[in-house]
């Protein structure tokens, strides 16, 4: 492409509010072949609130609830607020901690009004030692139903079991549609469970998921797909994306992200959601894809 071309396909992407930070950007799009995104926050609207809590033989749910706030009120995962904010809601008072502890793509923990609290994936339950069969038909269930389900243990005890539903962005159907008809893949990579990311990824015709991943094993799961497809575009909005935008072919991030996630892109989406990506490429092949 041409120096002009360029500046063109640059000058007409920020009037649709797609930034081209790189000018090679513009030119590689035009040839990706499949869009990697991730799913809290770019596909979904990233602010889940709890749909869901069921307590084991013995447990209080009030007081679960009250204990399992306590220790998100220290962590800033989006999944802490729909928790806390619960509590709030059902008016419990939330007690002191100590020792908390974030553990990363796992959970959390800390010391709360004398018991010790973990709250997390059941990967997290797992390496604890616990085993979250008992809730297996329940996790199935809420999983079908596209929520996250999270589980809690109290001294050392499996208590309950916890969804999240996190609504899916007004823009996401209809961005997914142009991708297709642009003759694209779209692949979901996210850190939440199978279930869950399969039911999400069934409702939105997204044709592959990688899910259960931790944070570092979104760039493998980038690599794995650009073996097998050819170039890959990655959008993502959070902290833990910034590594996966760098190692894509093309790294666009949604422009309600962190500074991070801006700093790590190639492109930056204005309109905070993922009808840019379908509006970058399409200026790509316009601008580019005749001229050379
Ligand atoms: P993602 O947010 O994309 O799912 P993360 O690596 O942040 O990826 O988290 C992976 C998983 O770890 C979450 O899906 C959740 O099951 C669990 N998790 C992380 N942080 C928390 C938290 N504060 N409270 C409960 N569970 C958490
Ligand atoms: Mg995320």
């Amino acid at each position: 492409a041409t120096p002009t071309s360029i500046m063109v396909g640059t000058g007409r992407g920020a009037e649709l509010g797609v930034l081209f930070r790189k000018g090679e950007a513009l030119q590689m799009l035009k040839d990706a072949r499949v869009v990697a995104v991730d799913k809290t926050g770019t596909l979904t609207e990233g602010r889940p609130v709890l749909t869901d809590l069921e307590v084991a033989d013995g447990f209080d749910r009030a007081r679960v609830l009250a204990l399992i706030a306590a220790v998100e009120s220290r962590s800033e995962h989006p999944i802490a607020r729909a928790i806390v904010q619960a509590a709030e809601q059902e008016g419990l008072a939330v007690p002191a901690l100590d020792d908390f502890e974030s553990v990363t793509g796992m959970g959390v923990r800390a010391g709360v009004d004398g018991v010790r609290v973990q709250v997390g994936a059941d990967r997290y339950m797992h390496q604890l030692g616990l085993d979250t069969g008992i809730f297996a038909a329940t996790a199935q269930r809420l999983g079908g139903e596209g929520k996250s389900p999270l589980y809690a243990a109290i001294d050392g005890c499996l208590a309950a079991i916890v969804a999240v539903a996190d609504p899916i962005k007004a823009s996401t159907p209809d961005a997914i549609a142009a991708l297709h008809r642009l003759g694209l893949k779209v692949a979901m990579i996210t850190g939440d469970n199978k279930v869950t990311a399969k039911a999400i990824a069934n409702r939105l015709g997204i044709d592959e998921v990688v899910a259960e991943v931790l944070p570092a094993g979104k760039v493998d799961a980038l690599r794995r797909l650009k073996a097998e497809h050819g170039r890959v575009a990655f959008v993502g909005d959070g902290i833990n994306d910034a590594p996966a935008l760098a190692e894509a072919d093309v790294g666009l991030a949604i422009g309600t992200g962190t500074d991070v996630a801006m700093e790590a892109a190639d492109v930056v989406l204005m309109s905070g959601n993922l009808q840019g990506v379908p509006n970058a490429i399409a200026l790509s092949q316009a601008t580019i894809g005749n001229i050379r």
